[in-house]
């Protein structure tokens, strides 16, 4: 374990995010990060349980408990704190073949099932993971992998957490692998979607050129409409799509120019800060309302707000979450309260107040000459009008996008994920992986689909 006690001694620290007001004016990360001896400290605070809650990610009460990826946790923990850290990393890479991402972006569902936040604070298990992933890139200690790839050709088609995944242990297992793409640049929604201040681009470039350096081959601006095309030349074809059908919203004026889908928005803002393309839509001196009360909304808003927005606005449907864990939601379950996310932040210390509004059903666009001017909706039973040059509809997805599920005669269920048996689609030697599979959900969820969706196509192979 840690240190004897360790959980006694050392309280739980992390390292402080840049104050709002600084870090609204650019797109580095928010976050610090804690020198590697108070990050040792950290880790000496594990307890090495007897039943790590930690380290089994099961759902509760529809909610993820610990971690999916089944991450030897303790372990990588001890080996932290005892400054054995090329073996902390090996532990860790043992079942994580992304820890730069999801020590960055996991909500980390196994600090809330870790024991120590019974009756104080949980271990600081998602920045140890970071720390241990950046020690790995830092030393030169990730091994790239070779082989001849002789076990055959297999295609992977989608770039996001699940493909990347995938690819990475289908190389592990002897295959040769070929990536499509259809964006410019690989990474799913981690690239066009989180935005650079929660997971600056270079982190996913820098493993794509590890990859590259183990053979992975990536075709990029590659759209496959048709998995048939695919069959001759590849033994399987893993289709790691993403979930990117978004979910509309058919009111009075949803046509106007001004409104738009969240993580088109997300894209251009991002294409804009790594490129320098001119975004399309640009919350530059506009009022911006947002669709959506929940973490995309929130990436919307710290977008709008680097952008220059005049004010920004959260609309949000349900009821505000209370402040504090309900009896109905005890420890190991993921907290269900009320969360103040860095856009929410930020909002607050430049505009003065938090963009959320609650109980807001959005009834109509209004337009002025074509464009958006402002966003009914009725809040708490009121009629309220909100200012609005530009309108962000972040209400999730509802499912793998319909034309590409059709083209390919693809089954799906009533919520639009793909229908498989284990990962195996109706059609045969085609599997699927994360977002298409499971629906609209995590990193590390899609992490773990796509090794498992790997393992299962090594299984199929002769
Ligand atoms: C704005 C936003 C913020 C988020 N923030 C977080 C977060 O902080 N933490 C977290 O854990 N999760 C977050 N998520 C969720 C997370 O990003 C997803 O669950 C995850 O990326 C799903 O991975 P995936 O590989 O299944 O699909 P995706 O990441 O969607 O990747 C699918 C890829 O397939 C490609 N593709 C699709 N069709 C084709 C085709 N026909 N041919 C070729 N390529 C194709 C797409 O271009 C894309 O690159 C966020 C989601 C959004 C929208
Ligand atoms: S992948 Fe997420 S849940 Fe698993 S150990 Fe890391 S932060 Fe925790
Ligand atoms: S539950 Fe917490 S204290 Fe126990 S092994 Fe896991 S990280 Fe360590």
């Amino acid at each position: 374990m840690g240190r004897l006690n360790g959980c006694l001694i050392y309280d739980r620290r992390e390292a402080d995010d840049r104050a709002a007001t600084d870090r609204a004016r650019d797109w580095r990360d928010i976050h610090g990060s804690l020198t590697l001896d108070e990050q040792r400290e950290q880790a000496a605070r594990c307890m090495d349980c007897g039943v790590p809650f930690c380290h089994g990610g099961r759902a509760l009460n529809g909610m993820a408990s610990g971690c999916p990826l089944g991450n030897l946790i303790p372990e990588f923990n001890d080996l932290l704190y005892r400054r054995l850290d090329r073996a902390a990393l090996g532990r860790l890479s043992l079942t994580n073949p992304l820890p730069e991402m999801t020590g960055r972006v996991c909500p980390a569902p196994c600090e809330a099932a870790c024991l120590c936040g019974l009756n104080q604070e949980s271990v600081t298990i998602r920045a140890n993971e970071r720390c241990l992933a950046e020690m790995g890139f830092g030393n030169g200690w990730l091994k790239r992998i070779e082989n001849n790839g002789r076990r055959g050709n297999i295609a992977v088609v989608g770039s996001g957490p699940a493909g990347l995944a995938c690819v990475i242990r289908l190389r592990q297992l002897g295959f040769s692998v070929t990536v499509f793409e259809r964006d410019d640049r690989p990474g799913g929604l981690m690239m066009y979607g989180i935005p650079n201040m929660k997971l600056e681009k270079d982190v996913i470039e820098r493993r794509t050129a590890w990859m590259e350096g183990s053979g992975v081959r990536f075709m990029l601006n590659t759209e496959v409409t048709d998995v048939d095309a695919l069959s001759g030349e590849f033994g399987a074809v893993a289709l790691c799509c993403g979930a990117r059908e978004p979910r509309g919203l058919s009111v009075e004026g949803s046509g106007l120019d001004g409104v738009a889908f969240a993580v088109e928005y997300l894209k251009q803002a991002t294409k804009a800060v790594i490129s320098g393309v001119a975004p399309r839509l640009d919350a530059s001196g506009k009022d911006v309302v947002i669709l959506g009360g929940g973490d995309t909304g929130n990436d919307c808003a710290a977008t709008a707000i680097r952008q220059g927005c005049r004010s920004v606005t959260q609309l949000e449907i349900l009821k505000e979450p209370p402040r504090s864990r309900e009896q109905s939601n005890p420890w190991p379950e993921w907290p269900r309260v009320l969360k103040v996310d860095y856009g929410h932040e930020e909002a607050i210390a430049l505009q003065g107040c938090d963009p959320r509004v609650y109980e807001a059903a959005t009834e109509a666009f209004i337009g002025d000459g074509g464009k958006v001017s402002a966003v009914r909706a009725r809040v708490r039973g009121e009629a309220r009008e909100f200012p609005a040059g530009l309108a962000l509809l972040a209400m999730g997805f509802v499912g793998a996008e319909r034309g590409l599920v059709r083209a390919m005669g693809l089954e799906t269920d009533e919520r639009g994920r793909l229908r498989t048996r284990g990962y195996e689609s109706n059609l045969r030697n085609v599997f699927v992986a994360g977002d298409m599979r499971r629906g609209q959900s995590l990193v590390v969820w899609a992490i773990r689909e796509g090794v498992e969706a790997a393992e299962a196509i090594g299984l199929s192979q002769p």
